[in-house]
């Protein structure tokens, strides 16, 4: 409903399986709209938004289920990890209704996908593929790091785009989120000051890895959002190089082995 009466605008979509809500909270600081979870609800954005002005949305598998014309300028799937799987029918199924997401776009259009998803390799659709996190040896288009600069090869030209001089974010799952929300922002000529800025003034949000107290020299960490093994084991890889205690529970939501 919320997009249908704001259709006018520039969506920027983010799904997949985890990391939405960090990736548009990265955006929120350069776009005045984020929609989804830890945003404005979309039927609650003001009537009076301008002809083309962004909207950043936060965009579930249940979203588009229902999505009968959704048309996202650029659009990222993240990632797709067995998950939900207690209310799609298969792991087959719920990736169909992720990469649903692109069916409108037209060759104006982009979307971002993990370079190495076979997935995403597979992806059928008109809009302009991006491929994020490596450099593919295949000529097509790609984000990657190289010394923190990050690279955008965009039809067989490559420029820095940004770089990643400090960030508060731990992990290389997190690093991946940057460049996602750093290509949309530079996709929509931001610059690179700007982008960096992004980057650099943007914390941890609550529950998601956010060092919440360090005590005695012991840092306890509120992870309390990975509610998929994926999202926790990224966690432990990111705290690789301390011991670390792990309290954690929780049901599968169908996904096995985790
Ligand atoms: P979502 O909105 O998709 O649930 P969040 O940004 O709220 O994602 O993060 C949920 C959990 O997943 C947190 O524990 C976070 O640390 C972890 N996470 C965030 N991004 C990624 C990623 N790209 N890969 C794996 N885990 C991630």
């Amino acid at each position: 409903l919320g997009y249908t009466i704001h259709s006018w605008s520039k969506w920027f979509a983010v799904t997949g399986s985890v990391g939405k809500t960090t990736t548009v909270s990265l955006l929120g600081k350069l776009y005045k709209y984020v929609v989804g979870n830890n945003g404005i609800p979309t039927c609650s954005l003001p009537n009076n938004i301008l002809y083309g002005e962004p909207i950043v949305a936060e965009v579930s598998s249940a979203q588009l289920m229902i999505n009968k014309a959704f048309k996202p300028h650029i659009c990222a799937i993240l990632n797709i990890i067995p998950n939900h799987l207690d209310f799609h029918a298969s792991l087959e199924e719920y990736t169909n209704v992720k990469l649903s997401i692109v069916q409108h776009q037209d060759e104006n259009d982009y979307v971002l996908l993990p370079y190495d998803s076979l997935w995403g390799q597979d992806l059928k659709c008109k809009s302009q593929k991006i491929f994020i996190g490596g450099k593919l040896e295949t000529g097509q288009n790609c984000v990657y790091i190289e010394k923190n600069n990050v690279y955008l090869r965009l039809n067989n030209t490559a420029k820095v785009i940004f770089t990643i001089n400090k960030t508060h974010l731990q992990g290389q799952h997190n690093v991946r989120n940057i460049l996602v929300a750093g290509t949309i922002a530079y996709l929509d000529y931001k610059s690179k000051l700007q982008i960096e800025t992004m980057i650099e003034t943007f914390y941890p949000l609550e529950h998601r890895l956010e060092i919440f107290r360090i005590h005695q020299g012991i840092r306890y960490i509120n992870d309390s959002k990975a509610t998929t093994g994926y999202s926790t084991i990224a966690a432990l890889e990111s705290l690789q190089d301390s011991s670390c205690i792990l309290i954690m529970g929780g049901k599968t939501k169908g996904a096995n082995p985790y």
